[in-house]
């Protein structure tokens, strides 16, 4: 639906994005996730048509429409926009904010009441039948929300680009309208191209998660392959927080308080992190201790343990490990820490 190729773009003199490479195929929900200033929104308005390319090419469709020397006007490019400072017209009911979206060339030649369908068709998509006739300053922050997006919907483009589309909303409402946007877009087949700083609002949107760093793509792909299969320290750590731990290669083998690992790709002496999630650190009382408990904190949904590992050089490493509900911990109780596999990584430093 979307292929940026080999896109590369600068304000000015500077440049923002470097040789970009990105498909959103159809129907799918595509995140980019990264650090402020990584060029995130940058993607978004070079495929919005707010911005041109300095070199490569944007398809949409199988259509060129934007290159070097091309650029297909924003409001030819049929692309629904929400972005975070996208605001609803506040002197216009609901209803003639979506009228407004309507008024593009590919719509113009629509009857009043095949308007009037269309806008009563997208209002039914966000649940907001009943507000057509409402003003803006009359609706919640959500509200606001499902309204925008049901302004986005209304011409039926072919894609949606969607920028942190709910970061002005408190937790508690985020988690309720990114669900009801999800169920949306995929009910509608909508092909969506959204940015986020947020990995689980990634993970849980996307089919496909980008992550980007200094207007470079760092890693890409499914959500299980970013969490699962972190390709270096900054992607595992974007996922989740982690402890770390560094030291050095000893031939083919990274020694650590935690056992002895095979590192193949490596040589001897060379720099190398083991990075463990919080979640993915086992505390255990029935075994030889190794560690012990620092401080234990109730968080609700698990408790947040600090622990403290003496190493064979005198230091201490200092350890956060997440465990779900209760338990009997309290600080000085000796303790065996293990790591969960699946939940550390071994990443050669250059
Ligand atoms: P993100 O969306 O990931 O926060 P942006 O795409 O907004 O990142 O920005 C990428 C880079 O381009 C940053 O270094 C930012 O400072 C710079 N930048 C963004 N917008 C402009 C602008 N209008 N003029 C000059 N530099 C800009």
């Amino acid at each position: 639906m979307l292929e940026f190729r080999n896109i590369s773009h600068a304000y000015g003199q500077t440049p923002s994005i470097y040789d970009i490479n990105l498909t959103v195929n159809n129907g799918e929900v595509v995140s980019l996730l990264g650090p402020s200033g990584c060029g995130k929104s940058t993607i978004l308005r070079l495929a919005a048509g707010l911005e041109a390319p300095l070199a490569g090419e944007i398809y949409l469709d199988g259509k060129l429409i934007a290159s070097a020397d091309h650029m297909t006007p924003a409001e030819d490019r049929g692309i629904g926009l929400v972005f975070q400072d996208y605001a609803l017209f506040p002197h216009m009911s609901v209803y003639d904010n979506i009228v407004y979206s309507l008024k593009g060339n590919k719509t113009q030649n629509l009857s009043s009441g095949e308007i009037d369908t269309k806008i009563r068709d997208a209002l039914n998509h966000v649940d907001l039948a009943e507000y057509a006739e409402a003003m803006p300053h009359e609706l919640s922050g959500g509200q606001q929300q499902r309204v925008a997006l049901a302004r986005a919907l209304a011409p039926e483009p072919k894609l949606i680009l969607l920028d942190e589309p709910y970061s002005g909303l408190d937790s508690r409402l985020r988690e309720r309208i990114r669900d009801d946007m999800l169920h949306i877009l995929k009910e509608l087949n909508t092909s969506v191209l959204m940015v986020t700083h947020d990995s689980e609002e990634a993970m849980f949107m996307s089919d496909q998660i980008m992550v980007m760093r200094r207007g470079y793509i760092e890693q890409s792909g499914r959500p299980i392959d970013l969490y699962c299969r972190p390709q270096n320290p900054f992607v595992a750590e974007f996922f989740g927080e982690v402890n770390r731990y560094d030291g050095k290669v000893t031939g083919q083998t990274f020694k650590t308080p935690f056992g002895d690992f095979p590192i193949e790709s490596a040589n001897d002496g060379q720099p190398a992190s083991l990075v463990i999630r919080h979640e993915g650190l086992m505390v255990h009382n029935d075994s030889t201790p190794n560690a012990e408990i620092v401080e234990t904190r109730l968080l609700g949904r698990y408790t947040f343990i600090h622990l403290s590992m003496g190493l064979d050089n005198g230091e201490e490493l200092h350890l956060h490990a997440r465990i779900p509900g209760l338990n009997m911990f309290a600080p000085g109780d000796q303790v065996a820490l293990a790591i969960d596999e699946s939940q550390a990584f071994i990443f050669p430093s250059h």
